[in-house]
């Protein structure tokens, strides 16, 4: 895994090709432990901690810090993960399948053999292993240990087939929603787009204020205007630059609303009576715009250069033009059709 990484990481990729790589190889554990059992849990560990550094850095080892934790990375897109699974608790819930098994008493040869070497006549729900057992044999006791914590033994018994997705889900609980996710995850949305809207919908990205604060940058000024610390609340939409380039896209798609920052701007749409392509088209508009913008920032960091607003919004015009012809939805009405040709 890690030779591929490498193979990866000399290709300068993207985070959200990153992120599609990080959880190609993570499905594709899964793939193989639905067919073969248990890994060490530090093996899982070091899985987690390349597959992570791949994500931040884009390579194998790497001590940059994330910008957001993997437990929440790990929870799907509702709840502002980017939807990885959590190898730990997969495992737990593939290995799960034999507690399972022994549970519902399954007739085969395995159940017939640990029941005649290790458990005996004794109630499996309340076994424990004794020292000399296997290695193997203890994992699948401790992972009865963990599924005891969400199960009863009635409920684990009650499933007539095992599931390991359907365990998964119950070992990763009911997380809270956030309200956000369509306007990141939205269909419309130009892919590369999406991974740095993630990150600024939840004020994660790494601004010169972050940096100042932590010692990494000299001065906390946008890059853009120098004239404000460049946080958050200023990038979205309060820089003088920024909110130029966002009353340019609200004229060109004849958004009426006075919201100027990230989450009132998207809450107004959501919440306003305009179709359902419409309102995926601002969002695509939306997450285009935060792109650009956070581009133009780096772009004044490593090369001293800031295009000029006229530039900056015929990129956005034509990114998101483009994006949505090629992927045009069947459900577009006449109306929003032309409507989307005028523009
Ligand atoms: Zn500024």
């Amino acid at each position: 895994m890690t030779a591929r990484i490498k193979i990866w990481s000399s290709r300068n990729l993207s985070y959200t090709a990153r992120m599609q790589l990080v959880n190609y190889v993570l499905l594709s554990l899964h793939m193989y432990w639905t067919q073969i059992y248990v890994l060490p849990k530090s093996v899982l560990q070091d899985i987690v901690k390349i597959c992570r550094a791949f994500l931040w850095s884009g390579h194998a080892y790497s001590s940059k810090p994330s910008s957001i934790a993997w437990e929440r990375i790990c929870c799907d897109k509702q709840s502002g993960g980017l939807g990885f699974r959590d190898v730990l608790l997969w495992n737990i819930a593939s290995i799960g399948k034999y507690v399972w098994a022994l549970a519902t008493k399954q007739d085969n040869v395995w159940i017939k053999w640990v029941t005649s070497v290790y458990l005996k006549d004794g109630e499996w729900w309340d076994y424990q292993p004794n020292n000399t057992a296997s290695w193997y044999w203890k994992q699948v006791c401790s992972t009865k240990d963990k599924l005891k914590l969400v199960f009863t033994e009635a409920e684990f018994g009650a499933m007539s087939k095992y599931s390991v997705k359907q365990v998964y889900n119950k070992l990763a609980g009911n997380r809270p929603k956030v309200h956000w996710d369509r306007l990141v995850w939205n269909r419309l949305n130009t892919p590369k787009h999406r991974f740095i809207s993630w990150l600024a919908i939840q004020s994660r990205l790494q601004t010169t204020a972050k940096m100042a604060k932590i010692g990494i940058s000299s001065s906390a000024s946008c890059l853009i205007c120098g004239q404000k610390d460049e946080d958050h609340h200023h990038l979205f939409f309060d820089c003088s630059y920024n909110k130029e380039c966002l009353d340019a896209m609200k004229a060109w798609l004849g958004i009426n609303t006075t919201a100027v920052d990230l989450h009132q701007l998207y809450r107004s749409i959501k919440h306003g009576r305009h179709s359902k392509f419409r309102k995926q088209v601002y969002y695509a508009a939306i997450v285009a715009l935060v792109y650009l913008i956070w581009r133009c920032r780096n772009t004044s960091l490593w090369d001293q250069l800031v295009p000029a607003v006229k530039v900056t919004v015929g990129t956005l015009k034509q990114t998101v033009k483009s994006r949505i012809q090629a992927i045009l939805p069947k459900y577009v009405n006449k109306k929003d059709n032309s409507w989307f040709v005028s523009l």
